[in-house]
């Protein structure tokens, strides 16, 4: 499926930090390891809806990660799935009367315009499961005849994975029974589906019902599921024990623990992801947004209201990416002061001295994307620009050349 454009990153001088991040799997801020070329797989849309910000907030997470990868000299291969055909979806198009393929080709396109209007810079492969069902036909075939998956005994045989095949599931989310059954009934399973060995159980292929789109192979006709859908376009462009698996935190159960469980049946290697990294939810009003709540605020209305996207970049970057938090009038007024004082005091001829406020960004991202405090070193150095000035011709430039590069400001 095709990307979107890239905008160029900026190199910037001095020296880098080496990233850390929070890892969900062991529970503690490690260092990211990453070889000359950064691997991180990042789960897409279902494009039954826009863009919300509570997604924007994700994929700028995983942008900085990212640039921070880059300005430490490393490649990147980001790859990003469009989960363009699931329940979700057909249900949307259903409801709208209108056809699910063109509903997913429509939102699929304004997230990509708003992935370009906050300056997120694309994953190499952005690949539907729509053009990857022949892959995962054939992964969900091996798992079915190595004993790992099973057919339901029903008039729709449905596929299921045995969760119980390998010892490790449950090391991403270290969630306990009751809360992965209260968890994967709350997001998509079946735990009550007759037929299956245990109710923790998760779909790999679903067979063709009346009126459902489907694709034929050597399964029989029918579509597959989310999980597998990930693991396997990770598994198949970045193989195993790749840098970091991201996505928001309701992801972690079921969605990411049956990925990797999905994958390491299947290749009989422990870990899928070196990291699982989460982004908290944005709420509004006090509770998360969400599509079944209907709270939501998309980022193609702002930009039709005119918004600067940067300003909502900047709005969405003040506070932790880890931390739940509430989108606000007041929060994007707040970005959109920050985005016009930086801007003028970079527009200036001559500053104060920049090279410890560039180090002090590099340091404050390195540490677990600490953006709160990686706003506050440029808004220190805004604030002396703007009052005390200072003599430095070179130094505007220089924060604009890093802000730009680290933080993906656009000027
Ligand atoms: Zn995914």
């Amino acid at each position: 499926m095709q990307s979107w454009q890239s905008h160029p990153v900026p190199r910037l001088a001095g020296t880098p930090r080496p990233l850390r991040l929070y890892d969900t799997a062991t529970r503690e801020i490690r260092p990211t390891a990453p070889g000359a070329t950064a691997t991180m797989y990042v789960c897409g849309i279902t494009p039954y809806d826009a863009t919300h910000l509570g997604h924007a907030a994700t994929y700028l997470a995983f942008d900085l990660v990212h640039r921070q990868w880059l300005d430490n000299g490393h490649a990147v291969h980001y790859v990003q799935n469009v989960t363009d055909v699931d329940d979700p979806l057909l249900e949307r198009a259903d409801r709208d009367q209108t056809d699910w393929l063109v509903l997913a080709m429509r939102e699929t396109a304004l997230f990509r315009e708003d992935m370009e209007a906050l300056r997120v810079l694309p994953p190499r492969d952005y690949i539907g499961a729509v053009e990857a069902v022949p892959e995962i036909t054939e992964v969900v075939a091996k798992l079915l005849a190595d004993g790992i998956a099973y057919r339901v005994n029903d008039d729709y045989p449905d596929v299921y994975y045995a969760h119980e095949a390998i010892g490790t599931f449950g090391s991403v989310s270290h969630y306990d029974e009751p809360t992965m059954r209260a968890l994967f009934a709350e997001r998509g399973g079946d735990p009550d589906r007759p037929g299956k060995r245990h109710p923790l159980d998760a779909l790999l292929w679903r067979v063709a019902r009346p009126g459902e789109p489907s694709w034929d192979g050597e399964l029989g006709s029918g579509r597959p599921g989310w999980h597998v859908e990930c693991s396997v376009i990770a598994l198949n462009r970045l193989g195993m024990g790749f840098d970091v698996q991201g996505g928001g935190s309701d992801l972690i159960f079921p969605h990411h623990e049956f990925s990797a469980a999905h994958a390491e049946a299947l290749t009989g290697q422990h870990p899928f992801a070196r990291h699982y990294v989460h982004a908290g939810m944005i709420g509004l009003d006090g509770e998360k947004m969400s599509k079944s709540r209907g709270n939501l605020v998309f980022v193609s209305r702002l930009r039709g209201d005119g918004v600067d996207p940067m300003a909502v970049r900047l709005a969405l970057l003040s506070a932790h990416y880890r931390t739940d938090r509430t989108w606000t009038e007041d929060l994007l007024d707040a970005g959109e002061d920050r985005l016009a004082r930086w801007r003028s005091a970079v527009s200036l001829p001559a500053g104060p001295d920049a090279a410890d406020t560039v180090a002090r960004l590099r340091t404050h991202l390195a540490d677990d994307l600490d953006t709160p405090k990686a706003l506050l070193a440029v808004d220190a150095w805004t604030t002396e620009a703007l009052t005390a000035g200072g003599h430095d011709h070179a130094a505007p430039q220089l924060v604009r050349t890093a802000v730009d590069a680290l933080l993906g400001i656009a000027w």
